[in-house]
């Protein structure tokens, strides 16, 4: 390595961040800077940037919007990092070169970063919410690596003209939607309003266009006005004895589209007429208040004091709307010169000065403790929860109201007395049944404003109901109550379940003990009883496969009971296999009786109440349009297995002769089909017999109908359909049977 004195192919970029060093961040070891440099401009060698600019320039802009945002708190293992942040995953150059190269901990961030590279968040939610995940817990880890990416984000948003249209998007919709948010949780809010105004600029650019040029109409109007605004409070200011800088605010293009798109009309949006007034001491940020109040007319309800309760990000400003002489409102931000930098460069900056990358718990609790949280909600979340968690600690504002004890509470913007109450306890949340809002009884769905005391009425009988989970606005207590709602779900199939398997051993007579029913539980995958008994419940196993399990000796007894002599003959249920269903996983399935479909046939699933699906053909007269709901049909696919067989019953007309049974038996059996139970009774020189037979598919049971017509005297045969609701069906004599 030649140093701080090597030759470079690109002297000009070396010789930029070296300068950039010297003018603002002291700190940082210029030799090894110049050296990472040298090491970084080898190993990219002459890629280029779709700009057409050498690809080591990215990694110096990211390296130098850095030493911008940091200034003297630019630490050299962040700004090597920074200069080798793409080195491993866009060149050969190894992390373990990295390492030995530069060391430890700035090949472990060099690592942080390339792994976020891989992440994108426009994927499925469920990938999603796991990539959020990831970034989050490597941001838990280090700091520095979010200050890497924010800032390679921020450079690439800028360069965002030379990519291809959709990947522009791509980009420029990811920002918005994860990036910008994440830098205003971190109190990044110059880096923020960048991040938005050049997603806004690629997203919609004749909006921005548009916006752009009405400012710039605007511009000499608008500067002669603050103008002379500006020197008025100058000129008191000075008066009052206080020492104070006021100056114009950078106008934020995103946030005056958004006022737009919420419907405000261009003129009267405020921070299109701000200043900010910066002193040297808190007390003096007051004084300038009055001053201001003193000399135009403030907009009341438009006052904030973010000092004495500052935001989570630490930001802290006396914000006020005054009405100048002209008539119109201006709005005035008031804050020290160490309040300004941290609401520009964040509180999470002064952290990575202090203690390296390292999130200690001060810090998380500061950044709204969503660091931590994200490590425990990994455990417990579903991902929609977890999105949802992400989307109220990232994106929203807060309110904060007091406990009746005066204990300071922040919850998010739109939180209402239940919000409040499970973020006290949990318990408390259960048992919610109303509250005050300063003294005044409100609606659950209240609406919590800046300084409530709000206090909750709790009831032992109050329990939470479905209906809560549209009144929340927490992702904690939606989690809660739903963690509520399943538990008592659960606790109502398993007292369910419980209650279907007594009964039915009750009337099968059979007393299986204790163990008996916790051997059959494990036999059927259950860890459990009451898992066992829940899934009875939700009918996502059958009483038939339980009991089969715990007294196989019985099986069939209830049916054959139930059944006419022909079923005793071993007419039983399939069991549930040979079918698909549409959009439904690990459902309990049966044929109906009342039809019996095979393979072949046009079928329909019907939803039934605790007993899965059950398939019919779709010419059964128990599923016409007006007996069946629609909402209950499910599709059904067939999904025959070689060798499974279906029962089917048919109903056989003939005169009456000799041997007819034996004749039909034959032919049945000579098309290599099993028949199940045969039986044959005769009236007045008219036979009708019943056959159960088992075929795999239509096509052998069409094969079977016409053999039984081929018989002599036969003069019908029919597939059995039974109405099930119209009444009973006919009674069946059985005269013999036949095998
Ligand atoms: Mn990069």
């Amino acid at each position: 390595m030649s140093g701080a004195s090597g030759s470079s192919d690109h002297p000009e970029l070396r010789a930029a961040l070296i300068a950039a060093l010297d003018e603002r961040a002291p700190r940082v070891d210029r030799d090894r800077v110049a050296a990472c440099f040298d090491f970084v401009d080898r190993a990219h060698g002459a890629q280029l940037r779709e700009s057409g600019q050498p690809f080591v320039s990215h990694v110096v802009e990211v390296c130098q919007i850095l030493i911008r945002l940091l200034e003297t708190r630019t630490d050299t293992t962040l700004s090597l990092a920074a200069l080798l942040h793409d080195v491993v995953e866009d060149t050969t150059t190894t992390l373990d070169e990295v390492e030995k190269r530069f060391g430890h901990e700035v090949a472990r961030l060099v690592e942080g970063v390339t792994k976020l590279l891989g992440l994108h968040f426009d994927s499925h939610r469920a990938e999603q919410a796991e990539n959020f995940r990831k970034m989050l817990l490597s941001m838990a880890r280090d700091l520095r690596v979010i200050f890497i990416k924010l800032a390679d984000r921020l450079h690439n948003m800028r360069t965002l003209e030379y990519l291809k249209p959709e990947k522009v998007k791509r980009i420029a919709a990811e920002t918005l939607d994860i990036y910008a948010p994440l830098a205003h949780r971190l109190g990044m809010a110059g880096i923020k309003r960048e991040l938005e105004d050049l997603s806004l600029k690629a997203l919609e650019p004749a909006a921005y266009q548009e916006i752009a040029q009405r400012i710039a109409a605007k511009r000499e109007e608008r500067e002669a006005f603050l103008g002379t605004v500006r020197t008025r409070l100058g000129e008191a200011l000075k008066a009052a004895g206080i020492k104070a800088e006021v100056m114009g605010r950078p106008k934020h293009f995103y946030s005056i589209y958004m006022k737009l798109k919420g419907g405000r009309d261009f003129e009267s949006i405020y921070d299109l007429f701000g200043l900010r007034i910066i002193t040297h001491t808190r007390n003096d940020c007051y004084r300038a208040l009055g001053v201001a109040h003193d000399l135009f007319t403030p907009v009341a309800e438009r006052f904030k004091d973010y000092i004495a309760t500052p935001k989570s990000n630490l930001y802290q400003s006396l914000h006020t709307t005054v009405l100048a002489t002209t008539g119109e409102m201006v709005e005035i931000q008031i804050r020290t010169r160490e309040m300004h930098r941290i609401a520009e460069t964040g509180v999470a900056a002064h952290y990575v000065y202090k203690q390296g990358g390292r999130v200690d718990e001060e810090l998380d609790a500061r950044l709204g403790g969503f660091v931590a949280q994200t490590a425990d909600w990994q455990r417990t979340a579903s991902d929609d929860e977890y999105m949802e968690f992400l989307r109220t600690a990232l994106y929203q504002e807060e309110v904060f109201v007091y406990t009746p004890r005066r204990e300071l509470k922040r919850l998010p913007k739109g939180a209402t007395p239940l919000d409040f109450a499970f973020l006290i306890h949990t318990a408390v949340g259960q048992h919610t049944v109303g509250a005050r809002v300063k003294g005044e009884l409100v609606p659950l769905r209240h609406e919590l404003r800046n300084g409530d005391m709000v206090e909750i009425i709790t009831s032992p009988q109050a329990q939470p109901h479905d209906d809560w989970l549209q009144i929340v606005r927490t992702a904690g207590a939606r989690s809660k109550i739903r963690q509520w709602l399943r538990q008592r779900r659960h606790d109502d199939s398993v007292a369910l379940g419980r209650e279907m398997l007594e009964r039915e051993l009750k009337r099968m007579r059979a007393r299986p003990d204790e163990k008996a029913i916790e051997d059959a539980a494990q036999a059927l995958g259950c860890t459990n009883l009451d898992q066992l008994y829940a899934r009875l419940g939700e009918g996502q196993v059958s009483l038939t496969i339980v009991m089969r399990k715990l007294a196989p000796e019985k099986e069939g007894f209830a049916e054959r009971l139930a059944k006419g002599p022909l079923e005793a003959l071993g007419l039983g249920r399939k069991p549930a296999a040979g079918v698909r269903i549409q959009g439904l996983d690990n459902v309990m399935v049966s044929f109906a009786r009342c039809c019996q479909p095979v393979p072949g046939d046009r079928v329909i699933g019907i939803v039934t109440v605790g007993r899965g699906v059950s398939v019919h053909r779709q010419d059964c007269p128990n599923t016409f349009a007006n007996r069946v709901e629609a909402d209950r049909k499910v599709e059904v696919d067939w999904d025959a297995r070689i060798g499974e067989t279906f029962p089917v019953r048919l109903v056989v007309y003939g005169h009456d002769r000799t041997s007819l049974l034996a004749d039909i038996a034959k032919v049945i059996a000579a098309t290599a089909v099993n028949i199940r139970s045969a039986g044959m009774a005769s009236e007045d020189q008219t036979a009708r017999g019943v056959f159960v037979v088992e075929v795999p598919h239509l096509a052998r049971l069409q094969e079977v109908i016409k053999a039984v017509r081929g018989v002599k005297g036969v003069t019908r045969v029919e597939r059995r359909q039974r109405l099930l609701r119209g009444g009973p069906p006919p009674p069946a004599r059985a005269s013999g049977n036949a095998g």
